[in-house]
């Protein structure tokens, strides 16, 4: 078992894919973040063989859970007051992400222009499809593979 003791007020991602913790840390902009965060990686899982934990020590509202559920709806979100886990939340693909992911279109306005947010809506939820705002391009990068 983890000890999350140590962690009085913040939350914890659990279930993280085993090496995935710092594509994480990246894109949900952790190290923008003025607080303190821990990176666990290869921890032992029961269920995944090995695992990546993130403990963030601020409060749940400065996390983009939608980002979150776009890499992976498996990751466990437990908010922490107190050292006792308060609540689990509940993940679902975002129906519009910003500045995640890229268009690889080079005919889009994105590629042409710089300085424009990268903007993907959720097309298909069934199928978990996103494509670019301004041009359609589908995307096809697989963030959780
Ligand atoms: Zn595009």
């Amino acid at each position: 078992m983890l000890n999350v003791g140590a962690l009085e007020t913040g939350f914890v991602m659990d279930h993280i894919k085993a090496g995935k913790a710092m594509t994480i840390y990246r894109d949900l902009k952790l190290d923008q973040l003025d607080c303190t965060v821990a990176i666990i990686k290869n921890a032992r899982s029961n269920k995944m063989g090995k695992k990546d934990i993130i403990k963030v020590e601020c409060p749940i509202d400065q996390l983009d859970l939608g980002i979150v559920g776009f890499i992976d709806p498996n990751i466990t979100v437990n908010v922490i007051e107190n050292g006792v886990i308060v609540e689990k939340k509940k993940l679902s693909l975002p129906h519009e992400i910003r500045n995640v992911i890229q268009c690889k279109n080079p005919r889009c306005i994105t590629s042409i222009e710089q300085g424009l947010d990268q903007v993907f809506v959720l097309t298909d939820k069934q199928k978990a499809i996103y494509r670019c705002k301004y041009c359609e391009e589908k995307y096809h990068g697989h963030r959780n593979r």
